[in-house]
């Protein structure tokens, strides 16, 4: 490999690039990587982290206002400021963009700041100069797609909401994904008046429809003005922001209009043509379960790929890509059982299968399922409900999804997900005592089937 001056040249830094990038360091590998806007990608600068940073802003509102009172406590006047919400944060994205820098330093990986473009399939170009690279792995990530209506110009996506300069006193909200259902809930937290809508029967697709189902009414319940069956026609600027025009006949007023309707491959114009590299239609690098392109000296993971688009798979990729290349111990990057959570308010928490997807694949299946006030909520206003659900295979008793809709669901989706991935039964998860009193001991409580 010596007489090539890399042995892996890495394009784009963010979660999984930088972590294959270190790891493959740390194996002894001579590690560049390119990046031509920040460290940390989306997760880091326009996704993961400032959402979840906004999401614990947008949830002082309901604590303040509607639970404190029940507990005893008289809050006094209170209101909200955008612009130091998004200058803390925005500080706190500086300080990981150079806790990222450090991290790639500190492994003795080289960084080029500029675009990185595939010359052949061992070479790079940055900034006029060239590269050699025994291996080159692509890990540019996915940009928000905007679909092609009149006035859509006039649209932010999740790039641009992170740095609005004022909160928009109204906003719509177009799409129902991750993206649309987290910053409904985070504008309506904030005090903002959201309309979300979605073009099909039920958002979230993909998501097991009891809890599409469940979301939905609690998202109506928190006053958010959620539409399914409709999409835009046409956007326009008024004198007081944006006029919509739905498919349903109805027109909205606005002061932004936000997309969320979904992410498409970053692949273009980075040479994968001329080096051969097969992509499919949505411009997704095509690869095989080591994450290798046809060409065999380029690799690809993350979302540019368009597997399982969540940071923490990219990141996985990118170790098991590490291990594969430079560590002697190929790794396949594994796609089952994936836990995730939605940070929609309430929450969801999911890992395995959904009850359409095991009713596939198995003959028979039983659904245990709880529908409950939590106790915090007996003392205050809210009528919230917490819905859980266990889906099992009666032949084998393995528990093959859980799902719950409600606070904490991701902290506790989080360690069941050990107990699905290690194939744990119905028997074991009722031999397991519950933590009382907690939402989460009802998944080691329910006890006849649907
Ligand atoms: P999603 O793919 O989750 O959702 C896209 C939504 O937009 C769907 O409801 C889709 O509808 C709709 N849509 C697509 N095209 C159109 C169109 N032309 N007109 C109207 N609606 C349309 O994408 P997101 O943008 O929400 O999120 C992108 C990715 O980021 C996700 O893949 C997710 O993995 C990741 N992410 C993860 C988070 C987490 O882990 N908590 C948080 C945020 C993002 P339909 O279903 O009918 O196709």
């Amino acid at each position: 490999m010596a007489d090539r001056d890399w042995d892996l040249f890495v394009i784009g830094a963010g979660s999984g690039g930088v972590r294959c990038a270190r790891f493959s360091a740390q194996f002894g590998a001579r590690v560049a990587i390119a990046e031509e806007r920040y460290l940390g990608g989306t997760c880091v600068n326009v996704g993961c982290i400032p959402k979840k940073l906004m999401v614990y802003a947008s949830h002082y509102t309901e604590e303040a206002h509607d639970a404190a009172a029940g507990f005893g406590w008289k809050v006094g006047d209170s209101s909200f400021d955008w612009s130091t919400l998004i200058a803390n944060k925005n500080s706190e994205i500086e300080r990981l963009n150079g806790i990222y820098d450090g991290l790639l330093d500190g492994a003795g990986v080289t960084l080029f700041n500029g675009r990185a473009r595939i010359v052949d399939p061992h070479t790079v170009e940055v900034d006029g100069q060239q590269h050699s690279a025994e291996n080159i792995l692509v890990s540019t990530g996915s940009w928000p797609n905007l679909p092609d209506v009149p006035g859509i110009e006039h649209a932010i996506t999740s790039n641009e909401v992170f740095y609005l300069e004022e909160q928009p006193k109204r906003v719509l909200i177009v799409g129902g994904g991750y993206i649309a259902v987290e910053f409904a809930g985070i504008f309506h937290g904030l005090g903002t008046e959201v309309t979300q809508i979605y073009r099909g029967p039920l958002f979230l697709r993909g998501f097991d429809d009891d809890v599409r189902a469940h979301l939905a009414g609690e998202i109506r319940k928190k006053g958010i003005d959620l539409r399914f069956d409709t999409n835009v026609n046409a956007i326009e600027k008024t004198s007081q922001g944006y006029s919509v025009a739905l498919t349903d006949g109805s027109t909205v007023e606005v002061d932004q209009v936000m997309y969320a309707t979904g992410r498409v491959p970053l692949s273009k114009d980075l040479g994968l043509e001329d080096a051969g590299v097969e992509v499919n239609s949505k411009g997704a690098i095509l690869v095989d379960e080591y994450s290798r392109s046809n060409v065999p000296s380029i690799h690809a993971i993350g979302d540019v790929t368009d597997r399982v688009n969540l940071t923490p798979v990219a990141i996985h990729e990118g170790v098991c890509l590490s291990n594969t290349l430079f560590n002697g111990t190929p790794m396949k990057p594994v796609h089952r059982d994936v836990p995730a959570a939605v940070f929609s308010q309430p929450p969801i928490g999911t890992v395995g299968l959904t009850e359409a997807q095991a009713r596939e694949e198995y003959a028979d299946v039983d659904i245990y399922e709880s529908r409950f006030r939590a106790l915090k909520h007996t003392l205050t206003k809210g009528d919230e409900q917490t819905y859980m659900k266990l889906i099992v295979d009666p032949k084998s008793d393995r528990v093959l999804g859980l799902h719950m809709v409600g606070p904490d669901a991701g902290e506790i989706t989080q360690g069941f997900a050990v107990a699905i991935k290690c194939g744990a039964t119905k028997a074991q998860f009722d031999s397991t005592i519950g933590i009382h009193p907690t939402s989460a001991e009802e998944f080691v409580t329910m006890r006849t089937p649907r």
